[in-house]
């Protein structure tokens, strides 16, 4: 288990390679500290070397000939137990979200229990992945497929869903008969760290999940240029997500990449505008606006702009900005100091190029990284603040005349991971669902959420196309043998 630091009373965690927690042999280590009170560290992480990284692989390949072998649903067994562990721990480690990343902590619990949700799934899919029989043009010979694992999956997450994405990427992997190395995003390495331990608590055998913590920038290279890695599943920034899907590419081995969204909402003219008003505050600012599904254009038409307009900036108006801790936010800090210069420099550039700031886009006079939610008039789609992924509380507001014109602003972007249309006539859903370019498309429902069964990817430059989540995981984490028996 990690140690603690006697000094600093703040708990140091180590990686986890080979079934021990170990500290780095750099010596090197970070603080990982509450975005709402930057002077509290949460944890002490490790910043591990590319040995470190090598190691992890090592250990997670000799893992894989046993683990791969062991029956599918002991394998499910497994989850099942850490589900189990996680479910215990549910309000220690939303806690421990909460203070690392700044969600609130009813949004980290939901998280938490989103995990054990999935971890139950994915134990259930030991007993349910199944190939197909098919019928061969021999009527003496059996033709059937049959699914094996890939090997060492590298598994690369980000810190805005420090739960969620790293077990529903590791719990896929492990069922279907695959080791992992996990490497998290630096700002949420503890954690990681204590999803980790449920791993370990569960008795998983050695090397078949490994942590590697650390700067991505210094051993993210080393991951994919170890000669044991066979697939990476990677979800972050567009920029680093094309450098991995270029390395995975050049290596010839499998990579899946959830990217950046800018997702829409339109609002039509027969739209309730009170459910439309609630899931675009909902879908936008929830997180911070920290969610790749977040919405972040609102399209809305002529004939209800101003109702809405006004009612939106009404309810954003109660919007109560805080700690996360405090059971009366309703919206936490930006995720880091960057997180927040990024915001502030988009509220500039948005004004800059024309854009009426209605309200919100302020630095709040108290310590931590917070910022109140904002609402732009004015935003037309040539606007950087229209085209460019801010990540935060930002809404900008688009007026239409039409149906048509609006699912054409809404696909003018280079992303397509979620949209959302609010309107009670069947035939503009139904125009919607057929022109929308994006991989969730959501009718009279916030663009933010999807449910652990369904798939989940996006569109254009979201994603590279494959699918997370649900039946579709299996895809990714296995690959298929066509035997033919005679
Ligand atoms: P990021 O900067 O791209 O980082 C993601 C992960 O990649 C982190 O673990 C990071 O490590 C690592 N990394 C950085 N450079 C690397 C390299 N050269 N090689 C290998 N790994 C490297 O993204 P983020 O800021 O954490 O997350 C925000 C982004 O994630 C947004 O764009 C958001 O839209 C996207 N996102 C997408 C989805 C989706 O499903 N589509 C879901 C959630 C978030 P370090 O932390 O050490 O830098």
């Amino acid at each position: 288990m990690s140690v603690t630091n006697q000094e600093s009373a703040v708990k140091v965690y180590g990686n986890y390679i080979n079934g021990e927690w170990v500290n780095s042999a750099t010596g090197e280590v970070s603080e990982s500290t509450n975005p709402a009170n930057p002077s509290e560290v949460v944890g002490i992480i490790q910043k591990s070397s590319i040995e470190e990284v090598n190691e992890a692989f090592t250990a997670a390949n000799d893992a894989h000939k046993s683990w791969s072998r062991l029956a599918a649903p002991t394998r499910g067994d497994y989850l099942l137990k850490v589900s189990n562990i996680l479910e215990e721990r549910l309000d220690e480690i939303a806690l421990t979200m909460t203070k690392e990343m700044g969600k609130t902590f009813a949004e980290a619990k939901g998280e938490a229990a989103r995990g054990v949700a999935i971890l139950r799934y994915y134990a259930g899919e030991g007993m349910r992945s199944t190939g197909d029989v098919i019928p061969s043009s021999d009527s003496d010979a059996l033709m059937f497929t049959k699914r094996t694992s890939l090997g060492v999956v590298g598994v690369i997450t980000p810190w805005n869903f420090p739960i969620a994405i790293p077990i529903w990427k590791m719990a896929p992997a492990l069922v279907y008969g695959n080791t992992v190395v996990l490497k998290p995003a630096n700002e949420t390495s503890v954690t990681a760290a204590k999803i980790v331990e449920c791993f370990d608590q569960a008795n998983l055998p050695k090397g078949v999940i490994n942590l590697v913590t650390g700067s991505g920038a210094v051993i993210g290279d080393a991951m994919l240029a170890n000669p044991h890695i066979k697939a990476v599943t990677f979800t972050g920034s567009n920029t680093v997500g094309k450098h991995i899907g270029r390395l995975a590419f050049d290596k010839g081995i499998k990579y899946q990449l959830e990217m950046g969204g800018k997702n829409p909402v339109i609002v039509a003219e027969d739209a309730d505008l009170d459910l439309a008003v609630e899931a675009t505050i909902s879908g936008g600012l929830k997180s911070t606006g920290q969610k790749c599904t977040a919405t972040s254009r609102v399209i809305v038409h002529e004939a209800v702009y101003e109702e809405f307009r006004k009612k939106l900036v009404e309810e954003t108006a109660k919007i109560t900005v805080g700690s996360g801790e405090d059971s009366s936010t309703w919206m936490g800090p930006c995720s880091s100091a960057s997180q927040l210069e990024t915001v502030l420099s988009y509220i500039e550039i948005g004004q800059q190029e024309g854009a009426e700031l209605l309200q919100g886009g302020e630095r709040v006079d108290r310590e931590g990284y917070f910022v109140t939610p904002a609402i732009f008039d004015k935003v037309t789609p040539d606007m950087r603040i229209a085209r460019e992924e801010i990540f935060g509380p930002v809404l900008g507001l688009m007026k239409v005349s039409s149906m048509e014109e609006a699912i054409e602003l809404a696909n003018d972007s280079e992303f397509g991971l979620s949209a959302s249309i609010f309107t009670t006539n069947i035939q503009k859903m139904l125009t919607f669902i057929n022109e929308m370019d994006a991989g969730l498309v959501r009718i009279n429902a916030e663009s933010a959420g999807v449910e652990l069964q369904a798939p989940f990817g996006g569109m254009k430059q979201s994603s590279s196309h494959s699918r997370e989540q649900g039946r579709a995981a299996i895809e990714f984490f296995t690959s298929i043998k066509t035997v033919f028996v005679k």
